[in-house]
């Protein structure tokens, strides 16, 4: 789940410094971002005060990914798409402009700038780990049943000797039972050699392991730079709060 689910994001003007603040309140405090140069933002965007619970706009974000923007006061003024709004529900595509001047502001910059303050969710790696551990497990244990199909073959030629040598110890060299016993037996050992020989030419499993772990390393990757993460389970990869290649902070 994106770690912005669930979060409304302050907008407004930063006071002195007049950059565009955006603020987030998570269970730690208050944590801020700023978009742009000191003296960016115009007079006629409000300031951006979280303690104070103003800004002049705030965007909140559904546990869906929905995103509706509020205009926070009467005086303010926000528009979306060049028509002036008090609630409205925002896509990526959409021109949100604030004040009188019409500041714009760039939605997908703004969430991108919140997901630097609050991490990126890695929840979602947990099943990606689980399913491509189960994977190899099941991939494993048909490489063993395998080996052990393959396996049976001596047993069986060996047993067949073994009831020849006793028969002749005990004095019968020859007898019904005694071919009927072997027959069955050297049956049993074509059977098991050519089912054997038939389930590893049809066996498929460095091209499944091949696949598996072409998926994974797409799959297993950060969020936000997409470097693969490496054959590391979830538990150990949540102990980090950022990646470690390129230092992407992780959400909580
Ligand atoms: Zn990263």
């Amino acid at each position: 789940m994106d770690s912005l689910f669930g979060k409304v994001i302050w907008i407004g003007r930063e006071p002195q410094k007049s950059r565009l603040l955006l603020a987030v309140k998570s269970g730690d405090g208050i944590k801020t971002a700023t978009i742009g140069d000191y003296g960016c933002v115009s007079n006629c965007v409000s300031c951006c005060k979280p303690n104070e619970d103003t800004a002049h706009c705030k965007i909140t974000m559904g546990q869906d990914g929905t995103m509706i923007i509020h205009n926070l006061k009467p005086q303010n003024v926000t528009y979306v798409n060049g028509l002036e709004v008090d609630v409205k529900k925002l896509s990526n595509q959409c021109k949100v402009t604030l004040g009188k001047d019409k500041y714009p502001i760039d939605i997908e910059q703004i969430t991108e700038a919140v997901r630097n303050i609050v991490g990126y969710s890695i929840s979602h790696l947990e099943k990606v780990w689980e399913d491509y551990d189960n994977a190899l497990y099941r991939l494993q244990k048909r490489q063993k049943n395998l080996g052990l199909i393959k396996s049976l073959y001596m047993p069986c030629t060996v047993l067949t000797g073994l009831i020849g040598y006793v028969f002749k110890s005990i004095g019968v060299e020859s007898s019904n039972t005694l071919e009927n016993i072997s027959m069955g037996l050297y049956v049993i050992a074509a059977i098991v050699l050519f089912y054997g020989l038939y389930r590893t030419i049809t066996d498929r499993s460095i091209e499944d392991r091949k696949l598996l772990d072409k998926k994974f390393q797409e799959d297993y990757v950060c969020p936000k730079c997409k470097h693969f993460l490496g054959v590391r389970p979830y538990k150990i990869l949540r102990q980090d709060e950022f990646c470690q290649y390129n230092k992407c902070k992780w959400a909580e």
